[in-house]
């Protein structure tokens, strides 16, 4: 017969994932760098690839299910309980479990538009609906409008801080007023994917948030800071209700022994690391304000990327990025985020930046 199998109907109109584009040779014929993905520039540091490596021998077996090295030196790091702990693939895994423990059809979650693109995609499978609040005019997340958009079926929020694509950071005052109105029946998740290239200092830490809070976890990556983004690894500290709603609802062995023993070397090569980022934030620091110097207005980021809100231009400004060996992500209509990569990198984005100001509109 014909007959196709019956598909959820939740499954109708969810957008799909559009990954940044790798770099390719340009036009030019020369590399072209990739700043569409927000990762870090930098290879993986010899003992962490040597772990990993190490790793690798044994991928005939399946991983630690528990990934109990990994959390124990989670739990000292960030002196947080194991009981307080779950680890999954990707902290984009982890967001998906957090939806799964909380919400399907006639639930409701809410975040800021725009923000992390994923958050719609994986509000739409779980059948929940997706209520989304347009950023201020600053590009921040407006706080008074999610609180108000609180109902009884609200399950969930998220918080992008600082928030993926604009790079805007949400402070303490500010984001403790809001956790002050949001109801204890509805799980905050403080996506923080980005914290450790947070400078400002009165850009609280979720981890200090969150611990008289049982309503709100804190997601964290070792996608970013940590450059283990091709690994898949992904953490949430959350009160033990929800830390064990998600151990239940982790894809069983999600996280491979070759990303478990990568972070932990990651978590011992720490200081190391982040020296890197500070050199990433220094970037970040001079290409802000180059691009002021260019005219652009450039919201304040304290993540590892710019956004410049180019309107009908951003398509036009993408493919002028490329053509100057940069690749950088646009959202069509409404602007472009570039990551802040290696020095070379930067100098050709903010190249093609100032050649692109000079174009008529
Ligand atoms: N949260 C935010 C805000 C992000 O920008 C990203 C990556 N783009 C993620 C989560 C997911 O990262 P990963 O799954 O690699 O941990």
């Amino acid at each position: 017969t014909d007959e196709t199998p019956k598909l959820r109907a939740a499954l109708d109109g969810v957008p799909t994932y559009k990954p940044g584009k790798p770099g390719a040779a340009s036009a030019a014929g020369a590399v072209s760098y990739k700043l569409s993905s927000n990762e870090n520039p930098y290879p993986p540091l010899p003992g962490v690839l040597e772990s990993a490596v190490a790793a690798s021998g044994a991928f005939n077996r399946y991983p630690d299910m528990a990934c109990t090295g990994l959390m124990a030196a989670l739990a000292e790091r960030f002196d947080v309980p194991v009981t307080r702990l779950a680890t999954g693939t990707g902290s984009v895994g982890v967001a998906q479990q957090l939806l799964q423990a909380t919400a399907g059809p006639g639930d409701e979650v809410i975040f800021a538009w725009r923000s992390f693109e994923a958050y719609p995609i994986i509000t739409q499978i779980s059948g929940a609906t997706a209520v989304r609040v347009p950023l201020t005019e600053t590009e921040e997340h407006d706080l008074d409008a999610m609180a108000d958009a609180i109902t009884d079926r609200t399950r969930l929020i998220f918080v992008c801080n600082p928030n993926n694509p604009t790079g805007a950071a949400i402070r303490r005052r500010e984001l403790e007023r809001f956790l002050d109105r949001v109801p204890g029946d509805v799980l905050v998740v403080l996506d923080e994917a980005y914290r450790e290239f947070v400078r400002d200092e009165d850009i609280p830490d979720g981890l200090e948030l969150y611990r008289d809070r049982p309503n709100v976890c804190v997601l964290r990556t070792f996608s970013k800071a940590y450059g283990l983004a091709g690994l898949r690894v992904g953490f949430a500290v959350a009160h033990e209700p929800v830390a064990a709603a998600l151990r239940k609802t982790a894809v069983p062995f999600g996280v491979s022994q070759i990303a478990q023993d990568a972070a932990v070397a990651s978590l011992a090569s720490e200081q190391e690391l982040l020296e890197r980022v500070e050199g990433l934030v220094a970037e970040r620091a001079r290409v802000s304000r180059e691009l002021v110097v260019q005219g652009w207005t450039v919201p304040e980021t304290q993540a590892n990327f710019v956004w410049l809100r180019l309107g009908a231009r951003t398509t036009d400004f993408a493919a002028a990025a490329e053509r100057a060996g940069v690749v950088v992500r646009p959202f069509p209509g409404e602007g472009v985020r570039v990551t802040i990569g290696e020095p070379e990198a930067n100098d050709l984005f903010l190249q093609a930046a100032a050649e692109f100001r000079k174009e008529p509109e």
